[in-house]
Parts: structure tokens; C-alpha cells; sequence
């Protein structure tokens, strides 16, 4: 049996198989954006683990830093006694606030957790209780978090009850009908058949739907809910955790729309790697929690702290906000050439600002039927290749590339090629 074949088998045995696995590999090791797995294959890297490795699997400095931070201590629990990384990565990022006015970070270590929190502060700031969330969003696998996602299959099934007083509306996207209008009469409706605005402590968006299709926030969704929440004293909480640390051409997402939001969460690339996640927010609001109130024991670990203040040197130094520009048009040209082929299984809706791309796979040219079969297909002939794909989407038909900004060009042109190959080979 092969070593990936026999892993498989055992893991099958030892882990619940409610945590799904991509792909039937296992890691060995893995540089910048690309991974060997246990019988030495290759693989270019377009899944970053989920967009975590914005700079790439180990980077060199970052691996430096937390090699130093591993010399001194690795955990005292902030809430014991402080450590100085925390409090410096506080700084920076409050000096890199998507808004205007004071700022306060706290860390905690997953983006559920950043969520979670989030709600909390705009429970404590507004003394409400309802948080109104979106259709096709994803927040996280925690039991508020889960509510808050606005997909039940494989999420929400068979875990209720959920937390009460979350409200969903649907997210505008072209394809699936919905217009920014719709949501906003969706909105009002809800604020007169379901919950009235008085009792909302928050909405929460994503400035481009992750796990739910690559789809992004348009700018006048962001500026009418900007309004509403203005309007009703809500707290606006932008959920970065995929969009953030130069992703989309911007540190954070939300930038490009000009909107500031009150509230902003952050986990995955933030750290390249490490666990480590956080709530970054306008400073009167964030000081709404009595102390003891906020925390947990692991939250803003030291080592990931160091990990974290390396790659923000990482972003800045390598000019990464420009180069997720430069990538991602380099992708959607290639893509939109592949489009136009006949002979490969048809793509559509090539979308997504800086590097977050993604696409739909349909069953027609022209129309709009997901296919999620051939989607499936599509990632695991890219295995074959050599190439980690992941795909997402409420119709489970999007492929999304979320590869290391930190990727060399002839790398990512490799990486194109053989999705090209893919795409031919998945037609049929
Ligand atoms: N929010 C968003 C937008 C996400 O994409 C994710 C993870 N995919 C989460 C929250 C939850 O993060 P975690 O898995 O670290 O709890």
C-alpha cells in the first residue's frame, strides 16, 4: 500500500470523518508555494492552507522570528503576564485601521473565535442583542458562528439548536439573481416583520463571500449598510479572515469599497501560519467590555505574535498589496483565455480584486448551471498534475486560488498551465 494510501486508511480510523479532507494526501513538507507529500510528490500550492500563507509556507523570516520568540518564552498567558509582542503588533495593526479615529487590538487564536468576539464587544458597546448576518456567508464552525453562517449543508445540519436572534438576508450576487436592492428590501422587511433596528447590535460581512463562492461585497451594499448602521446605532463588523493581510491588493478587503467599518476580525494569513487571530476595532467600542470580560488563555500567543510582527514586515518589504495586483490580473488574463477554448469544460464569471480569483464551472457556455460534478473533478485531476486546488461556493461549483503572493511568476505560470491541462482533461 502506498504511504499516502496507508495514511489515509489509518486516519480514517482515528479521526471523525466529520472533518472533511480535500484531498487523500499528506504533507511531508512544503517551501514558499510549493509542498512535497509523503511519497515525495510535488504539488504547486494554489489552496495556501486556506489562505493562510499570504507570504508563503515558511517564510524565511518569519520562521527567524519565531525561532528567536522560541529562545525566550512560548506562553505566559497574556492575562497573567503580558508580553511586549502582543502589545507591538497591537500598534501596528491599530496604525493600519480600515478606519478613522483610536483603535484597540485584542488577539485570540482562531477566526471563530474573532468572531465570537466581535459579537460580544458589539453586544457590550450597544447593549442589544440581534446580529444580522448573510445567505452564503461563512463565519466560522463555533456554535454563534455557525449560526451566523448562511449555509446549512454540511455547517448547520444536525447541530441545533442554533443561538437565537441571528438574522440572515440574501447576498447580491448577479448570477444568483439577487440584486443590492433586493437585499436592502430584504433588510427593511426584516426590520419590520422579524426584529426591529433598536435591537440589532450588529451586522457582519464579509467585503468578498469566502467559502461562499469568492463573490464580492459590491460597494453599495457596503455604503447602504454604512448608512443603515449609522442611522440605527448598529456596529458594522467586517469578518477579514479571508480577505485580509494583502489578499485582495489591499491589507484589508474592505478598502476597496471606501466603507470603515466599526469592527474588524482577523485570523489566517495574519500570522503565515501560525495560529493566531484578533478583533481590531474603533477604541471606544472595544473598551465597552468590563476587564475580564475579553481574553482566553491561549489568546495572542507570543509565538504567533512574532510570527505575526514578521509578516507584516513581510507584506511591507516585499511589497505584497502590489504584487496580489499584479498576480491576480495575470491569473484573470490567463483564465479568460482559457474560456474562450472549446474543447475545455466550460468557466464562467472569472472574478475577485488583487489575488482572491475565482470561478464558476457550469455545465453550458453561455448559461448559468453550476456543475458541481465536474468541480469536483477538476480538483482532483489537479492533484494528479501536481497542483492544490480547492474549490467553495453555495452550489460547491467555484474554484478559488488562494496562492502565496510570495509566488514566483514562472511558478504561477506553472501553476496556470496545469490547471489549463486540468480544465481540458475534466471536460468530459
Ligand atoms: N470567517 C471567515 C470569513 C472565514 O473564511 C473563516 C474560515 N474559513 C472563518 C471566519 C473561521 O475561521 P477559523 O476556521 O479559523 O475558525
Amino acid at each position: 500500500m502506498s504511504a499516502n494510501a496507508d495514511l489515509v486508511q489509518r486516519r480514517e480510523k482515528a479521526v471523525p470523518r466529520g472533518v472533511g479532507v480535500a484531498h487523500p494526501v499528506f504533507s511531508a513538507r512544503a517551501e514558499n508555494a510549493e509542498m512535497w507529500d509523503v511519497e515525495g510528490k510535488r504539488y504547486i500550492d494554489f489552496a495556501g492552507g486556506i489562505a493562510v500563507l499570504n507570504v508563503g509556507h515558511r517564510h524565511p523570516k518569519v520562521i527567524e522570528a519565531v525561532r528567536r520568540q522560541l529562545d525566550l518564552y512560548t506562553h505566559t498567558c497574556f492575562q497573567v503576564t503580558a508580553y511586549e509582542p502582543y502589545v507591538a503588533l497591537a500598534e501596528r495593526l491599530n496604525a493600519r485601521a480600515p478606519f478613522s479615529g483610536p483603535a484597540k487590538t485584542i488577539f485570540l487564536t482562531t477566526g471563530a473565535e474573532a468572531v465570537e468576539n466581535a459579537v460580544k464587544i458589539a453586544r457590550a458597546a450597544t447593549g442589544r442583542s440581534a446580529v444580522i448576518a448573510f445567505g452564503g456567508g461563512f463565519h466560522g464552525r463555533t456554535m454563534l458562528t455557525m449560526a451566523l453562517t448562511g449555509k446549512v449543508l454540511p455547517y448547520k445540519k444536525s447541530f441545533g439548536p442554533l443561538p437565537n436572534e441571528v438574522y440572515h438576508l440574501p447576498f447580491p450576487v448577479a448570477a444568483h439573481g439577487v440584486t443590492v436592492d433586493d437585499t436592502m428590501r430584504a433588510l427593511s422587511l426584516l426590520f419590520r416583520a422579524d426584529v426591529e433596528p433598536s435591537r440589532v447590535a450588529a451586522i457582519i460581512v464579509e467585503p468578498v463571500q469566502g467559502e461562499g463562492g469568492f463573490y464580492p461585497a459590491p460597494r453599495e451594499l457596503l455604503q447602504k449598510l454604512r448608512a443603515v448602521c449609522d442611522e440605527h446605532g448598529i456596529v458594522l463588523i467586517a469578518d477579514e479572515v479571508q480577505t485580509g493581510f494583502a489578499r485582495t491588493g489591499r491589507m484589508f478587503g474592505i478598502e476597496h469599497s471606501g466603507v470603515e467599518p466599526d469592527l474588524v476580525t482577523i485570523a489566517k494569513s495574519l500570522a503565515g501560519g501560525f495560529p493566531l487571530s484578533g478583533v481590531l476595532g474603533r477604541a471606544h467600542i472595544m473598551d465597552a467590555v468590563e476587564p475580564g470580560g475579553l481574553g482566553g488563555t491561549y489568546g495572542g500567543n507570543p509565538v504567533a505574535c512574532a510570527a505575526a510582527l514578521a509578516v507584516l514586515d513581510v507584506i511591507d518589504e516585499e511589497k505584497l498589496l502590489e504584487r496580489a495586483t499584479v498576480i491576480g490580473a495575470a491569473m484573470k488574463t490567463r483564465l479568460e483565455a482559457i474560456a474562450e477554448r472549446n474543447d475545455v469544460v466550460p468557466i464562467t464569471a472569472i472574478r475577485g480584486p488583487g489575488a482572491m480569483i475565482g470561478f464558476d464551472i457550469v455545465k453550458s457556455r453561455g448559461a448559468y448551471d453550476p456543475d458541481p460534478d465536474a468541480t469536483k473533478r477538476v480538483t482532483a485531476a489537479a492533484r494528479e498534475e501536481g497542483l492544490i486546488l480547492l474549490s467553495c461556493g453555495v452550489h460547491a461549483n467555484v474554484i478559488r486560488i488562494l496562492v502565496p503572493l510570495t509566488v514566483p511568476d514562472a511558478l504561477l505560470h506553472d501553476g496556470m498551465d496545469r490547471l489549463e491541462r486540468v480544465l481540458v482533461a475534466a471536460r468530459s
